[in-house]
């Protein structure tokens, strides 16, 4: 059990880290053509920044198939991955890019302060002056700010 735990924290933990990297340096550096489509006024439902979800969900379903008979560390590490996945679409595409009309604005204090990080982010549709690339590791400076 406390592997299960161990092991899903990890596969977590590595995403926000991983995606803080790539999304920093990578989406913002040599494939920036594929995530400025993220970053501009979205006209249908799919953009092509899409792609890395899919990269991402992938790589669950095959450390998920490749554990999945001894529910070795693979497995959970999966499930982590997958966990943030889903709250991480929850949280940015439904929450805060409204692209499914569910949930009002966040109330709870830390919901918000990832909202604003992330707004922050927004800010800016180019490729260099960009801030926060990560989701739920938000700067204390967004916490602080009184909501409207
Ligand atoms: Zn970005
Ligand atoms: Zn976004």
């Amino acid at each position: 059990m406390m592997y299960a735990i161990f092991f899903i924290i990890v596969g977590f933990v590595a995403m926000e880290l991983s995606g803080w990297f790539i999304h920093k340096y990578i989406m913002h550096g040599p494939l920036w053509n594929i995530h400025k489509t993220h970053h501009q006024p979205n006209k249908g439902f799919f953009e092509l920044n899409d792609l890395f979800s899919l990269l991402f969900g992938s790589i669950a379903v095959l450390l998920i198939f490749l554990g999945v008979g001894e529910l070795d560390y693979r497995f959970w590490m999966g499930v982590g991955i997958s966990l943030y996945g889903m709250l991480y679409f929850v949280i940015h595409d439904v929450l805060v890019h409204r692209r499914v009309k569910m949930f009002e604005r966040p109330r709870n204090r830390f919901l918000l302060s990832i909202f604003r990080a992330h707004q922050a982010h927004h800010a800016t549709n180019k490729k260099d002056d960009a801030v926060s690339f990560g989701l739920f590791v938000v700067p204390r400076k967004y916490f602080k700010i009184k909501s409207k």
